[in-house]
């Protein structure tokens, strides 16, 4: 079993190490928030003093942190960089969604300091995460592939290899950007068939059977009664949240833009769920924008 230092213990973290406890790694946790240590701790991790003290002596550490600025002062340019105190040889693992050249100048630092590292974004929310049966989408060598593919397997279902260093967060941009296309689409055919008097439990049904088929309308209905277990019928609670898929779409753009790569429904889409969340939205559950367009007569 691995000794494993994990950093940023929030809805998705927590779990995550949770996972990692159980399958009987020794995981020394760390987070700013003390109540989230002492619940990882209550279910046998250790409390560690600081991001050094988890790291210390750790074969892999994993970071699940909010944005790529956390990211880089945790192994860069913080007051202790972590690449100043792994071990030769140890590897670190940043499951956080941030920008491809965070990720890429990381990934550089680590090759110059003897460690290891791995992008390796998730899909699958926190429901996935307190499950086990993650995504990861995973940039760096084919070899530190090999090495976390153990680790990861115990917090995720399908651990995919995007390509070298940043190529994870690329593949998850390109993702929920697609996603974001594939709500706000089937959003707005909802919402006018609906107007039109059509039942939308009927009207999904005839989409998801027909070339209008997609993710949105197979699980995750946005309408809500259609789908028992959908955040929809839950009054959009819980699962992925709209300051996310904003967060996320902006990380498109920019990776749009450095590219040269158009991106109009992408776009678009922000410019949706922007406006979704300055209604003050943010929380909810990002198929709630369907609320949106059925709010606009
Ligand atoms: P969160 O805000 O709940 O958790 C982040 C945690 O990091 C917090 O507990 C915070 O205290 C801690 N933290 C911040 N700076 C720190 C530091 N310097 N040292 C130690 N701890 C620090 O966020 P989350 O929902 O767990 O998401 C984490 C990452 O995963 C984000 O990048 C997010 O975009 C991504 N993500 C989230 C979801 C989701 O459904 N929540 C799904 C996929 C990906």
């Amino acid at each position: 079993m691995a000794r494993i230092g994990f950093i940023g213990l929030g809805n998705m973290g927590l779990p995550m190490a949770l996972n990692l406890v159980k399958a009987g790694h020794d995981v020394a946790v760390f987070d700013l928030v003390e109540s989230a240590i002492a619940e990882a701790v209550a279910a046998g991790a250790q409390a560690a003093p600081s991001a050094v003290g988890a790291a210390t002596d750790a074969d892999f550490v994993v970071s699940m942190l909010p944005a790529g600025e956390h990211v880089r002062a945790l192994y860069l340019d913080g007051d202790t960089p972590l690449f100043g105190v792994l071990k030769s040889g140890a590897v670190a693992i940043d499951s956080s969604t941030i920008d491809a050249a965070t990720a890429q100048a990381v990934g550089a630092a680590a090759v110059a300091a003897g460690v290891a590292f791995i992008d390796a974004p998730v899909s699958g929310g926190t429901a996935g995460a307190a499950a086990g049966t993650l995504s990861f989408l995973c940039g760096g060598s084919a070899e530190d592939f090999a090495r976390v593919q153990p680790v990861l397997d115990v917090m995720g279902k399908n651990i995919f290899h995007a390509g070298a260093t940043g190529a994870g967060q690329i593949a998850k941009a390109c993702n929920n950007m697609l996603l974001s296309v594939l709500m706000t689409g089937t959003c707005e055919a909802l919402n006018m068939g609906a107007k039109a008097g059509l039942d939308p439990a009927v009207l999904s049904e005839i989409m998801r059977q027909s070339s209008g088929g997609n993710w949105a309308l197979n699980v995750y209905n946005p309408v809500p009664g259609v789908m028992e277990n959908a955040p929809a019928s839950k009054g959009y609670a819980g699962g992925f949240m709209t300051d996310l898929m904003v967060k996320d779409l902006g990380l498109a753009m920019d990776l749009s833009q450095q590219l040269n790569a158009p991106v109009p429904m992408g776009s678009q889409a922000r410019a949706l769920y922007s406006m979704h969340k300055a209604k003050g939205h943010g929380r909810l559950d990002f198929s709630s924008v369907l609320t949106l367009y059925a709010d606009a007569d």
